[in-house]
Formats: structure tokens, C-alpha cells, sequence
């Protein structure tokens, strides 16, 4: 079963994982372990020991953001954010409880702005986020700042090649 799920993640991730020799320089350089309940380096340990359900389930592929900070200070070269990416995939393919709800939520409503209107229309991704989460008023005074400072546009805006990103979006998988 180890070996399953190794040689699966992978397979689809394009990466080997056996080149890790758990230097921790990885989880040293990313901006975002301290939120992470696993660093990168256990998360490529549980997935050589073939813990699935707790690599599925776990928050830190949701937290990480996919800098890659980690691939640049990795002497291996391991790409740990294919990784993440991958592991994302197989937790909403296996329908597992996902540890960060809002972050995908945040995901979802990203991809479905670059879908409408080939780029991310600031507006219509925070109230599609805020209709997702039921969280209306959180971060509200953030978000009146940088309407008064133009940086949240009020319409979309369309961009060259809208059809072309509009076919990139359908050529790949949604996330359910
Ligand atoms: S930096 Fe590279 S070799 Fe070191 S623990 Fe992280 S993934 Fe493994
Ligand atoms: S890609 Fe992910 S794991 Fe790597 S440093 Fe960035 S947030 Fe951390």
C-alpha cells in the first residue's frame, strides 16, 4: 500500500521523491509553515510510508501557496510544490474531508473568475469567496480601503485572447 501510493503521487506529480534526504531546508525558506500542520519535508516522508489518509487530509497542502521557495533551496531539486498540487487533486478526487474548507473555497472562486472573463475580476472573486464562506463582514474595512484607492474595480474588464484562456480553463479539470 506505501508503495501505491508513492509510485501514484509519483506518477502524477512528475517528480521522484526518493532524492529527499530530509535536510529541512525546505520547510526553513517556506513563508508559510508556521500554519502548516506538517512541514513539507514530513509531508514527503508520510507520503514514502504510504500515509494517505493523512496526507489527504492534512492542512498543509491546502496552506501552501506554491511559491517555490522550497524548489530553490532544495540541494535535490525535490519540486514539492507538484507535488502539493497533486496531493490537492487526489483529496478532492477521493472526496476526504478538506482540513481547509475556505481555502478552497478561495481556489474555486479564483478559477471561476480566470473562466468568465480570462483574468480575476477583484469584485466578483471576493463576493463569490464571501457567498461561499457566509463570511460577509470579515476583512470588509480591508476590502472598503482598496475600493477607495482604485485598486477593486467595480465592472470587469475584458482582455485580449479571452477565447483562448477561455479554452486553456475547459481543456483542464474543474475543482468539484
Ligand atoms: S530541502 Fe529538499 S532534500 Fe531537503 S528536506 Fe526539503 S525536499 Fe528534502
Ligand atoms: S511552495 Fe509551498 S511548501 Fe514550498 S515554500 Fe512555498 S508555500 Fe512552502
Amino acid at each position: 500500500m506505501a508503495a501505491e501510493f508513492l509510485e501514484e503521487v509519483s506518477r502524477r506529480s512528475g517528480q521522484r521523491f526518493e532524492g529527499c534526504y530530509h535536510c529541512l531546508s525546505c520547510g526553513g525558506g517556506c513563508p508559510v509553515v508556521e500554519a502548516m500542520d506538517y512541514n513539507p519535508n514530513q509531508i514527503i516522508r508520510m507520503v514514502q510510508r504510504g500515509m494517505r489518509e493523512e496526507v489527504l487530509g492534512s492542512k498543509a497542502i491546502w496552506v501552501c501557496v506554491g511559491c517555490f521557495s522550497c524548489l530553490s533551496q532544495c540541494p535535490n531539486r525535490v519540486h514539492i510544490p507538484a507535488m502539493m498540487d497533486t496531493l490537492r487533486e487526489m483529496a478532492l478526487e477521493a472526496g476526504v474531508r478538506v482540513a481547509e474548507p475556505e481555502i478552497l473555497a478561495f481556489h474555486r472562486a479564483f478559477l471561476g473568475e480566470v473562466r468568465r472573463w480570462g483574468r480575476v475580476y477583484e469584485l466578483g472573486l471576493v463576493l463569490k469567496y464571501k457567498l461561499s464562506t457566509g463570511k460577509f463582514f470579515e476583512d470588509f474595512s480591508v476590502g472598503f480601503k482598496m475600493m477607495a484607492k482604485g485598486r477593486l474595480q467595480l465592472l470587469p474588464s475584458r482582455i485580449k485572447g479571452e477565447e483562448q484562456i477561455k479554452r486553456i480553463m475547459n481543456g483542464t479539470r474543474r475543482l468539484r
